[in-house]
């Protein structure tokens, strides 16, 4: 392993330093919570949290975004034409991104990015960025990375990844684009002894990963069957269809498209929605193919676990984050649900 040591001040000041040249979104501390934000905004990086409760996929995949305008207005020459609406893809930064954000990056890109289609917006906003991650010292009970493909410190889609020895940071680049970054922030080159430790660091958080999720024979049951399986009244029970898990999840990447018109001037508008929803599938006839809400939380679980699992033959669309199991109001847990549909 090669890389450089900063001391945790002089990473802090060479961030400040990139500002010129990237936008830097960084961790900070938002009341009980942490989230990302432009380095701009003056506030302090906090690197040491545990994860941010929103994941950082609205950085790329804005919650809300403008895809088109156009004027109603008659003697506008342009009337009724869909005009792309403008944005800039400035080269941008996130530093201090955990694993399974970086992982469930590459999960989405699966839709967002493939030889049938490629979402313009979601592509170049992607490929503007760099993902400086960083390792997790010590992983919560909710987090299961190991058993989806991902790890405490796996560089899965990642530039570059950072590793917390304390005083210092061990910074090492992982692609060009990392190197790039890194070879405009300094530090010292690493000496074998911070090499040593980060590679124990990294061991020993692996082993932290108490929780798993069974995910192995997914591919071979039978779609139907999962579908029509009898444990989906008892997993739905008690959801209330908040769609928090949705939401908080790096790795759900649903939208819908609404116009909004304003006066004589009108915007073309995706939005993040969530198969939780009742108006999720309704359709305009009025007929609703999900309208129960075991229908909905099945559809959420078959997506993750099954369906994903056959079109793509690469896991599961799930990074282990454990956000959907922290923030549930009633405590439903995908490791549950994952071991039920694999057992089946
Ligand atoms: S967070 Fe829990 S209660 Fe809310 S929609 Fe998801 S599974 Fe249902
Ligand atoms: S399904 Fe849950 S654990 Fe998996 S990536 Fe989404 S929020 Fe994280």
């Amino acid at each position: 392993m090669t890389g450089k040591v900063f001391t945790k001040e002089e990473w802090v000041k060479a961030l400040e330093g990139l500002r010129d040249r990237y936008k830097v979104f960084v961790p900070v501390r938002d009341g009980d919570f942490h989230t990302f934000v432009d380095l701009e905004t003056g506030n302090r990086p906090d690197f040491r949290y545990p994860n941010t409760r929103l994941s950082p996929k609205s950085l790329v995949y804005p919650q809300s975004e403008r895809m088109f305008d156009y004027s109603l207005d008659g003697s506008d020459p342009d009337v009724h034409l869909m005009k792309e609406a403008s944005k800039r893809y400035v080269p941008r930064a996130i530093v201090g991104i955990r694993p399974c954000d970086s992982h469930a990056f590459q999960i989405v890109k699966v839709n967002f990015d493939n030889p049938e289609y490629r979402d313009p917006w979601w592509v170049r906003r992607f490929e503007s960025t760099t993902l400086v991650g960083l390792g997790c010292n010590a992983p919560r009970s909710t987090c299961f990375c190991t058993s989806v493909g991902g790890g405490p410190f796996s560089e899965k889609g990642l530039d570059a990844l950072l590793y917390d020895l304390g005083e210092r940071v061990l910074a090492k680049a992982l692609t060009n684009k990392g190197e790039e970054l890194l070879e405009k922030m300094g530090g010292s080159s690493a000496p074998d002894s911070a090499r040593k430790e980060a590679e124990n660091l990294a061991r020993s958080a692996g082993e932290m990963v108490a929780a798993g999720v069974s995910t192995g024979e997914l591919g071979e049951k039978v779609t139907n069957e999962l579908f029509e399986a009898p444990f989906w009244e008892e997993v739905a029970f008690a959801c209330i269809n908040c769609g928090t898990c949705t939401y908080l999840c790096p790795t759900c990447w649903c939208f819908d498209i609404q116009d909004e018109a304003s006066g004589k001037a009108g915007d073309r508008i995706r939005n993040w929605d969530s198969c939780m929803f009742p108006l999720f599938t309704l359709h305009g006839s009025g007929h609703n193919p999900r309208e129960r809400k075991v229908q909905r939380v099945r559809q959420r679980f078959m997506h993750k676990l099954k369906y994903y699992v056959d079109r793509y033959h690469d896991g599961v669309q799930c990074s282990g984050c454990g956000r959907c199991v922290r923030y549930c109001p009633v405590n439903i847990d995908i490791r549950k649900v994952a071991n039920l549909m694999d057992g089946y």
